[in-house]
């Protein structure tokens, strides 16, 4: 590192609908983590080569994307109608440049499509097929729908139908419901970066649209301040604008990092009763992973190259 060069540092997300850790079998907790670590290290690597936060975090979130244990690209829930509808933002903390696609159906890297509209400026979100043609326009890949379900989503679904029926759907697990994934990054110029991707939560409604792709809400990135994903309930992120508060109460209140997504988790959603989580980064590469919930997939390497990597407390 030179002397103008900053530390570098990124963080992830795999979405705080983690279920009770008897649920799973040990081999798929591995499995999840593995695949943390390979994200991980996907944006580390392109850090250490020089590359930018935005970069870093799309790189890192497509690789969740990618894998069948999160909820976004291939694995992503299902919503009512058994369709998949992927929301997907990116932001530069350099530029405040953004890009979102909502309610898509066909891309198989939500994330990049995002950050293909973030190149183009105006407009910065499209919805449903609009953007999945935006998508194939600029040459990225597109799926049939039966490339994003899984046997987990399609049981998933199904029990929340029967809760639905039953009238019981308030009283499904975390996992049932929802899940999410992304990332923020500090890179070797001092910018942040975030990025968020999801399906969303399991038998929500046609066009539902939730707050990873509402700029400020689920994702927020401002050099200097902060970059912040977030996952949980997204009605509810998306009126506290949870990711951009916590941004405005660094810079107005002099909180750091910590304290801010605290106060965010702890004390601004608490009166909702969801489970909410988030992964956080300040300019100094301080990582913050609050939750409420009993896990949250997540994992970070700091600016000395160590590697954390957690599903529960
Ligand atoms: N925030 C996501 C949404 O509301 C879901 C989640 O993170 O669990 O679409």
């Amino acid at each position: 590192m030179t002397d103008t060069q900053h530390p570098i540092a990124i963080g992830l997300h795999g979405g705080c609908g983690v279920m009770a850790q008897a649920d799973l079998p040990e081999a798929e907790w591995t499995a999840a983590r593995a695949d943390i670590a390979v994200a991980l290290r996907a944006g580390w690597d392109l850090l250490c080569r020089g590359a930018s936060a935005v970069d870093a975090v799309e790189a890192c979130v497509v690789v969740l994307e990618d894998s069948p244990h999160f909820n976004a690209g291939h694995g992503a829930a299902l919503n009512r109608d058994g369709v998949h509808e992927l929301d997907a933002a990116i932001m530069d903390g350099a530029s405040a440049a953004a890009g979102a696609v909502c309610a898509a159906q066909a891309i198989r890297n939500p994330v990049r499509a995002a950050r293909a509209l973030m190149r183009q400026g105006v407009p910065m979100m499209l919805a449903g097929p609009a953007a999945d043609r935006f998508a194939a326009s600029v040459g990225l890949a597109l799926e049939g729908q039966e490339y994003f379900t899984t046997p987990r989503r399609l049981a998933a679904l199904r029990t929340m139908r029967e809760r639905r029926a039953a009238g019981t759907a308030s009283g499904a697990t975390e996992a049932e419901k929802h899940g999410t994934v992304g990332a923020v990054a500090l890179d070797q110029d001092g910018h942040l970066a975030a990025a968020t991707s999801t399906g969303g939560y399991t038998d929500k409604p046609e066009g539902r649209i939730g707050d990873s792709p509402v700029i400020g809400a689920g994702t927020y990135a401002r050099d200097g301040v902060c970059a912040v994903s977030c996952t949980g309930q997204g009605e509810f992120f998306i009126r506290q604008v949870a990711a951009h508060e916590i941004g405005a109460r660094m810079r107005y209140l002099g909180e750091n990092l910590d304290t801010a997504t605290r106060t965010m988790i702890e004390t601004e959603l608490a009166p909702h009763g969801i489970g909410a989580g988030l992964i956080a980064i300040d300019r100094y590469g301080r990582i913050a992973a609050p939750f409420n919930t009993e896990g949250m997939f997540r994992g970070w390497m700091l600016p000395d190259g160590t590697m954390f990597v957690a599903t529960h407390r």
